[in-house]
């Protein structure tokens, strides 16, 4: 059987295509590997999202969205798509299963960024962790560290400051990187501490567990160790776009390059949110290009399918 549309990645990007999809009668089949409702899941605040100005929780956006996909009663496998195979109609791999589809919504979002330091693999679960709404609350009245400037680290670091005893704002440039408010916000948050210009050079811990970070302050060699009780990574994250080398083109960053209409390299195969060519990698972001992938794949699909 041919689906009119297979959607990879049930994130902001996927569902916003998925519920413009089913409202205009298509066949459509999602496939995601880990949760519905993609990064949302472990976002605590979702800030910068229309409509809501004084942000929403992620759980209940990720509500709001799965709900507008599921009206139209979709199929979701949840299984990792593993190959593509471009062509008409397109070929999908998964551990053992092929589907194919006249068209086809690449939105695979990204994956956290590692700091790439000795020891923080160690460390991961042990005092690392990426994700503030789910493990900030193991963490209370400990001193710990969030590292990163951009607007997303600014965020997780005021949110932090309810369960923490102290945060430290740790970033490898000058300035911080983030929206003029955020970046007042957290500079006159009377428990956040920022220090910039200081770059993590290594993880440190005693008995299978974080106990700090050596840093280095920009310029110099010399090094100072922090005692933490936890280590926060948000210096934004890799496309999941791994399965995808070799079928459609990607830029040095691993992203998927895309035209205006957010069609790839291969016709018929269009990608949407995080892990599209120069995404803004915001959820607002991640919805126009779902809403613009489909407009494209619906013309398509009504050239190409039976
Ligand atoms: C710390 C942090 C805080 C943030 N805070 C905000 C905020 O306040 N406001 C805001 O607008 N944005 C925020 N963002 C960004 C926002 O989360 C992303 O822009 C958005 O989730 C991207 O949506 P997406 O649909 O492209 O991908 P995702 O939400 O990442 O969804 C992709 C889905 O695809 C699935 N998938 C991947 N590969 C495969 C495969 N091969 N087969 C099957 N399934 C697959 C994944 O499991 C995932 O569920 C934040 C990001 C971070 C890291």
């Amino acid at each position: 059987m041919t689906h009119d549309l297979i959607i990879v990645g049930t994130g902001p990007a996927g569902l916003t295509a998925g519920a413009y999809a089913g409202r205009s009668g298509l066949d459509v089949l999602f496939f995601e590997r880990e949760s519905i409702g993609g990064d949302l899941v472990n976002r605590h605040e979702v800030r910068s999202y229309p409509g809501f100005p004084d942000g929403i929780s992620g759980t209940e956006l990720r509500g709001k969205m799965v709900e507008a996909a599921e009206a139209y009663d979709p199929e979701v496998q949840l299984e990792t798509v593993e190959r593509i195979e471009p062509g008409e109609p397109h070929v999908l791999h998964t551990g053992g299963n092929e589907y194919e589809a006249t068209a086809v919504i690449l939105a695979p979002g990204g994956t956290e960024q590692r700091l790439g330091v000795p020891s923080e693999e160690e460390y991961e679960g042990r005092g690392v962790f990426h994700c503030a709404a789910c493990d900030g609350p193991l963490y209370r009245d400990e001193r710990i560290a969030v590292v990163g400037g951009r607007n997303h680290a600014l965020i997780d670091a005021v949110f932090l400051t309810e369960y923490a005893s102290e945060v430290l704002l740790v970033d490898s440039k000058p300035e911080l990187d983030g929206d003029d408010t955020l970046v007042d916000e957290v500079t006159s948050h009377p428990d956040i501490e920022v220090r910039t210009d200081t770059t993590v050079t290594e993880v440190v811990g005693e008995d299978g567990l974080l106990t700090g970070v050596e840093v280095e302050r920009g310029g110099s060699s010399e090094t100072e160790r922090l005692e933490l009780g936890g280590l926060n990574v948000n210096v934004g994250c890799v496309p999941n776009t791994g399965f995808l080398e070799g079928t459609v083109d990607l830029d040095d960053e691993g992203r998927i390059v895309v035209d205006h209409r957010m069609e790839s390299s291969a016709p018929g195969i269009y990608a949407a949110g995080d892990a599209r060519q120069d995404s803004p990698l915001e959820i607002a972001a991640a919805v126009g290009d779902g809403t613009t992938a489909i407009t494209a794949a619906k013309e398509y699909i009504a050239r190409h399918g039976e």
